[in-house]
């Protein structure tokens, strides 16, 4: 089929069920051209100075910082996000511009001693080429930014295909990258109805170096072993399914805080959000019975009220799982302290599960819902064999006064990021990434920008004297 530019798909809003707008659906041909176009842009972007893609970012950065607003009514808009909480992401998406501005400059290379005395051995690190980035919807634009922004500091092209559900705020920050003088062909932007088809051409492509990949592990493992005939290096940041481990000397309140921040943001649908929450037995009663009353006190409502702390589910898919894990749990025993019920639309009560057991899916499957579980335990040993007792190995949190426990178990922890009394530990600065089934690489801090770096090795022997 010969592809038009009138080709295009609806995107919904989640919260009104309303089209927001119709984007491009492009097709095989499309990516085709991108790819050229990654290529030929990443031959002159490869040689401009580290300074001067600096300086590129550095105004990217700004102008996303002037339209925090615009930005955050399309995340709103597009995928539901309460509006204060989309400002926060663009804040913290234009943070990673900020950091990979100023780490573009610090790129550093070694000398290594050589036995010969005629030789002088180099290590310098170069950028990895066209890179094929793909995004999800629960993070419209700092998982955009997580990626873009490393990987031209460091010399690359990148083509990105957002997620169908969000390609709104996608397509502006590219424009956004347009208007900072960025070369258009070094961070394209393309939206697709078809992302196998439309990423195989990628896939199959050797021109293109590298693929970063945010989304779920069972489309993460399919691109894994797709990208390997054309031998690409990897980025792949998946699904988690976060433990909360409340020790009995914890303090509570703050816990409940922190809970209701990393449970309940984007109404659970972030990878880090927490899914199964562990209590000791000796506080379990009064940790439920605390995080019921803050959990009923969370607004549920339209996105774009200043108010709102909980909004849609992102589509009927992301509703039905919820509401098939907390029947699931139900039948198998567990009992609803707070929420429980669907409302009308996409929209489900924040809810408090307790009495909740080993077999049932909550405890299995990422939920990407309002839904928290309560489990009780006993020991540290046996808190460390529960929280690992998944194939996702993301991020996990412990609350704990004892400075001894709380190293002793972070160190035990088989997961990338560990919150130490901390429920939102994600920083530019820091890396981000996950062991075992949530994905291989890191995005954040130095280490995401080696990600897009290439180690070369000069060996270079002097003439005789
Ligand atoms: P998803 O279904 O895996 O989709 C992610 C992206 O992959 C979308 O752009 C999607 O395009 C595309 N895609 C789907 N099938 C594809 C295929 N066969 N070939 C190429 N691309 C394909 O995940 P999601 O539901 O959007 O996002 C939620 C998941 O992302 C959760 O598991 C969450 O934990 C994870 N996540 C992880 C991190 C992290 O940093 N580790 C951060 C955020 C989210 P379409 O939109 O067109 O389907």
């Amino acid at each position: 089929m010969i592809e038009t530019a009138e080709q295009t798909f609806q995107v919904i809003n989640p919260a009104t069920g309303l089209v927001v707008a119709e984007v491009p659906d492009h097709g095989p041909a499309k990516a085709r051209e991108a790819v050229t176009a990654a290529v030929s842009a990443f031959a002159s972007w490869r040689t401009t100075t580290a300074y001067h893609r600096a300086t590129v970012l550095r105004r990217w950065n700004d102008l996303i910082l002037e339209h925090v607003d615009e930005l955050a009514h399309l995340i709103s808009q597009e995928m539901g996000k309460p509006i204060s909480e989309a400002r926060g992401e663009v804040r913290y998406a234009a943070s990673f511009v900020e950091w990979f501005a100023e780490e573009a400059k610090r790129v550093y290379g070694e000398t290594i001693s050589s036995q010969f005395s005629h030789k002088r051995l180099f290590v310098t690190k170069q950028p990895v080429g066209a890179v094929y980035a793909i995004t999800p919807w629960n993070f419209p634009a700092a998982m955009i930014t997580r990626k873009a922004a490393p990987a031209i500091a460091a010399g690359c092209s990148v083509v990105l295909k957002p997620a169908e559900q969000s390609p709104l705020t996608a397509m502006r920050l590219s424009e956004l990258w347009r208007m900072a003088d960025g070369p258009a062909d070094v961070f394209q932007v393309l939206t697709t109805s078809d992302p196998a088809a439309f990423s195989e051409v990628f896939l199959s492509d050797s021109r293109i170096r590298k693929l970063s990949f945010t989304g779920s592990t069972d489309v993460g493992t399919l691109l894994y072993a797709k990208a390997a005939s054309t031998m690409k290096r990897l980025s792949l940041e998946l699904g988690g399914h976060a433990p909360f481990l409340v020790f009995e000397d914890a303090d509570l309140d703050a816990a409940v805080t922190e809970i209701c921040a990393a449970k309940f943001r984007n109404a659970g649908q972030t990878c880090v959000c927490v899914n199964r929450i562990y209590v000791q037995e000796r506080v379990i009663e009064d940790f439920t019975a605390r995080l019921s009353q803050a959990v009923r006190a969370l607004k549920v409502g339209n996105p774009l009220e200043e108010s709102t702390q909980i909004g849609p589910l992102v589509d009927a898919n992301g509703l039905a799982k919820v509401r098939e894990h907390v029947e699931d749990a139900l039948a198998k025993g567990a009992r609803i302290v707070t929420g429980g019920d669907a409302r009308e639309g996409l929209y489900y009560t924040p809810t408090v599960l307790a009495d909740v057991q080993p077999g049932m899916r909550i405890l299995e499957e990422e939920t990407f819902g309002p839904v928290a579980p309560i489990m009780r335990f006993s020991t540290d040993a046996e808190a460390i064999e529960l929280a690992n007792d998944v194939p996702y190995g993301l991020a996990a949190y412990l609350w704990t006064r004892d400075l001894s426990r709380a190293f002793r178990v972070a160190e035990m922890l088989e997961y990338g990021i560990i919150g130490l009394n901390d429920g939102l530990p994600s920083a530019a600065q820091a890396p981000f990434g996950g062991m075992k089934y949530s994905g291989l690489g890191r995005e954040g801090g130095k280490w995401g920008l080696e990600e897009y770096l290439e180690v070369k090795y000069i060996s270079a022997a002097l003439r005789k004297e």
